[in-house]
């Protein structure tokens, strides 16, 4: 694992107090079974899956410097051709199967998601999708908030739940340096307000936090997220992919915003809502909600990742940082059954061994690691 110089301290307190607790309560993973009596798939390190996140595009209005710099992703670039992209019958039916193998949360993304025509058509179809044991799928989406004015309403209206809307900073001058496009910061604002409005809550907001680029956004944000009454999650500045040219240095660890935070309001960790929350929960202890950390690099937490990722082109990854991952397109097209998909995924997560983020060193940076908009944020 990659050494920090500083500020962990305070994580490793919230990790000893809010997670260790909650991964003692933790059944044999060997006895999980879904609720018709099927054993639900475990990894080599006894891993449920739990959440699958679907790309619905690799494309994207933004270029964001982190995630998709311009200078690389430029008009040349060559996104997948529509053929090779899922059809929304084909999602359906293999988000269908990982809901049959224990999957309870299904999260939309990309690219940005936003960019995919007709979405709300696919939102229907997952929608209704039932888990075995009749339960709702918890339903929602991660985007960038630029087409949430138009479109926050039909996907609550075909059944989305919730959303994540991505925004680094309240100022233009950094959030468009950011975005790579000058995209100012009023849209996404009004995009968030659509969101509350159409009844997609709790809002999320993640806000990627790079030293030199926007810490100075951190406490208006922060005081921003408790007037709105959204959860803002601070993330650190991960290494995916293999463009954005990320550096240690640029890593604003989660426990110096944690200490920058309750320099001006007390704050105090708490219980994760559920086993593999990505984000450690915060709140204000004036009652003036809650915040996340999502400290993928001074603090993995890969022994609880119950994450798999399908990629637009329908593509099986089992870790954010995957350098490959299984092609279900071909299954879903040949003809294969619903059986033998099934199979398939079962074998593939079966043999999942991936820590990437406990394992991070200056090898593993460089590795020609999947794009996180080509693989599904
Ligand atoms: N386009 C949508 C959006 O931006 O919300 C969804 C896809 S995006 C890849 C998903 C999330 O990943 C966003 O919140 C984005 O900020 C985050 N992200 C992208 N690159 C990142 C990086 N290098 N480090 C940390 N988070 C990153
Ligand atoms: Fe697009 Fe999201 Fe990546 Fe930004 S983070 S470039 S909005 S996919
Ligand atoms: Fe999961 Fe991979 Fe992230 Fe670890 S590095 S938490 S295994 S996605």
């Amino acid at each position: 694992m990659v050494q920090l110089a500083r500020g962990t301290s305070g994580l490793r307190r919230w990790y000893r107090r809010a997670v260790a607790p909650f991964r003692a309560t933790m059944q044999p993973m060997e006895s999980q079974a879904s609720a018709d009596g099927r054993p639900i798939p475990t990894d080599t390190f006894g891993r449920a899956m739990r959440d699958l996140r679907i790309s619905v595009t690799d494309r994207c209005n933004f270029r964001c410097t982190y995630c998709m710099p311009k200078e690389i992703f430029g008009r040349d670039y060559a996104f997948l051709p529509r053929d090779q992209v899922l059809s929304f019958e084909e999602i359906e039916r293999v988000a269908r199967i990982f809901v049959s193998l224990g999957v309870e949360k299904l999260r939309i993304t990309g690219g940005e998601p936003l960019v995919r025509r007709d979405l709300p058509d696919l939102i229907s179809l997952l929608a209704s999708l039932r888990r075995p044991d009749g339960g709702e799928i918890d339903l929602t989406l991660t985007t960038n908030g630029s087409a949430l004015r138009q479109l926050a309403s039909p996907l609550a209206d075909a059944g989305l739940k919730r959303v994540t809307i991505s925004l680094d900073s309240l100022e233009d001058a950094v959030f468009g340096a950011m975005n790579g496009i000058d995209f100012p910061v009023a849209r996404v604002l009004d995009g968030v307000a659509a969101a509350i409005e159409a009844g997609l809550a709790p809002v999320k907001i993640n806000m990627v936090v790079r030293r030199g680029i926007n810490e100075s956004s951190i406490l208006p944000m922060a005081r921003w997220a408790r007037e709105t009454g959204v959860i803002l999650r601070f993330i650190e500045y991960m290494d995916v992919g293999h463009s954005n040219g990320w550096r240690l240095d640029e890593v604003v660890p989660a426990a110096e915003i944690i200490d920058m935070l309750a320099t001006v309001w007390s704050v105090e960790s708490t219980e994760p809502s559920y086993l593999g929350e990505v984000a450690g929960r915060w709140r204000y202890q004036d009652g003036g909600g809650e915040f996340g950390v999502i400290s993928s690099v001074t603090q993995p937490f890969c022994r609880d990742c119950t994450r798999a990722r399908l990629s637009a082109e329908g593509r099986l990854y089992t870790c954010l940082f995957a350098v490959d991952g299984h092609d279900l397109r071909a299954p879903l097209r040949d003809g294969s059954s619903d059986s033998d998909v099934t199979g398939r995924i079962e074998a593939i997560w079966s043999r999942r061994g991936d820590r990437y983020s406990e394992l991070r060193s200056a090898a593993t940076t460089t590795l020609p690691k999947i794009e996180m908009f080509a693989m599904g944020g």
